[in-house]
């Protein structure tokens, strides 16, 4: 029923359900705690820190995330960096450089203004700080009633709200409620493989000396792409207790290259001699503890489509609604760029400039346009990262790591920031 200010008396009384506690989820109820919208926020997780570890660099979505984020969290961005005693920008080294894996070589290079290497870890625990976010509550299924909608998690409880945001990651089950079949994976045809390991003390030393400061990234011209980071270095002095990432994808060169259960370290190791790598490639692929887990993965994408919003009680943000490779570095920029055009569609309702189902359509259209541009496009970049001869006419050479569609910069971010 509508009042006197046109919308709803269930709008008036506008509340969030945030599925997923990931960066995006929390920069979501940070924007909306900020705004003085009411939110609920779950996670399956455990708690915090129980999900897997990788680091991403965070590009043109900064200011959209240090936006939403209470002012004392987003000055601390720079702690959650894999080296916090980096600035990369100071040093005009805000950029990715793509190494010839064989010879070391800077063959392509582009810029990415204020880019940091983000800890995956370190930074939800910080978003999480001043949140009340109720972890063990796996999403099950959406119910819609006249004026709301009701989340049912796997312990039998529920909550009800006026809208629900699925930021529940790749395989997010808020888009198999919204679309059952049409919300499944693509799997795409390379190796994949993204584990953390350690080395002693010299052997660290030696590996982070020869790192780009930013994110070190190499194409073996025989097809395989690394990328090699520090992930975790709390410890300075004891170069023993750092961890590094290795994120490596290549096509299936032989048989065994398909299987995606056993001995994953073991292959990996004879790419890596066979196919005469440079340092420090080389050794940190063979100095990794042959007991390295190294869990099986597979590199899946997930291409937006329409979804219907029930009248604006349901939408998605994130990977739930753009999963895609990260061969072009946009997962969380885009990420971040929903958390941001989410929060502000909620302002509009909230002002009554808009109807709940006015704010969401307008939102779920930039997103769906731009979920499935910026997919197919990572999608195209996968393909030429493995294809060495071809890489220069790749998008990252054309368009770099900037988003594929143009972005009205936050008040906040216009007023330079000490
Ligand atoms: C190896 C790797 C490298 C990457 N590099 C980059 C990069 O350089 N640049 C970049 O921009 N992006 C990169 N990305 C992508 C980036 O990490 C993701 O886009 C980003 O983490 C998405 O955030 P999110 O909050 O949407 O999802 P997630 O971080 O996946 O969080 C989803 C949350 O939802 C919870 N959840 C899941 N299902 C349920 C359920 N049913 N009920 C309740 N909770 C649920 C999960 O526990 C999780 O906490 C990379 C990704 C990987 C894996």
């Amino acid at each position: 029923m509508g009042n006197m200010n046109g919308h709803t008396s269930n709008e008036a009384q506008l509340k969030v359900l945030i599925i997923g506690a990931g960066p995006a989820g929390c920069a979501i109820a940070h924007g909306l705690k900020k705004n003085d919208i009411s939110f609920s926020i779950f996670d399956r997780a455990k708690s915090v820190e129980a999900t897997r570890h990788w680091a991403f660099t965070v590009g043109w979505s900064r200011p959209f995330l240090c936006d939403l984020l209470p002012e004392e969290l987003a000055n601390r961005l720079t702690e959650c960096q894999v080296d916090p005693a980096i600035d990369c920008q100071s040093i005009g080294k805000d950029e990715i450089v793509i190494y010839d894996g064989v010879t070391k070589k800077d063959e392509f290079k582009f810029p990415v203004p204020g880019g940091k290497e983000i800890n995956m870890r370190k930074i939800r625990t910080m978003c999480a700080e001043n949140l009340d976010i109720q972890y063990n509550k796996k999403l099950l299924d959406i119910e819609y009633h006249d004026h709301g909608v009701t989340a049912h998690f796997d312990d039998g409880t529920s909550e009800t709200g006026s809208i629900l945001i699925g930021v529940d990651g790749a395989s997010s089950q808020v888009r198999r409620c919204l679309l059952g079949r049409a919300a499944q994976a693509e799997v795409l045809p390379f190796v994949l493989m993204n584990f953390n390991t350690k080395y002693t003390a010299e052997q660290a030393l030696f590996i982070k000396e020869r790192l780009h400061p930013l994110v070190d990234i190499a194409i073996n011209p025989s097809g395989h792409y690394i990328r090699l980071n520090v992930l975790d270095m709390d410890d300075r002095e004891r170069p023993e207790t750092w961890s590094f990432q290795i994120l490596s994808t290549w096509a299936p060169k032989c048989v065994e290259d398909y299987d995606n259960e056993t001995d994953r370290l073991k292959r990996l190791k004879e790419h890596f001699r066979r196919d005469n790598w440079a340092e420090p490639y080389r050794s940190a692929v063979e100095w990794a503890p042959d007991d390295t887990e190294v869990l099986r993965d597979q590199l899946k994408i997930w291409k937006t489509v329409p979804w219907e919003n029930h009248g604006g009680r349901a939408t998605l943000a994130g990977d739930a609604a753009h999963a895609m490779t990260f061969h072009r570095g946009q997962g969380a920029n885009n990420a971040f760029g929903d958390a941001y055009g989410f929060v502000l569609a909620m302002k509009k309702v909230k002002s009554g400039e808009k109807t709940l189902k006015e704010a969401v359509d307008e939102y779920d259209s930039n997103v769906q346009e731009r979920g499935a541009k910026e997919v197919q496009i990572s999608k195209s970049q996968t393909f030429f990262t493995h294809d060495w001869a071809a890489f220069k006419d790749s998008p990252v050479m054309t368009m770099g790591t900037k988003p594929v569609a143009a972005f009205e910069l936050p008040e906040s971010a216009k007023v330079p920031k000490a």
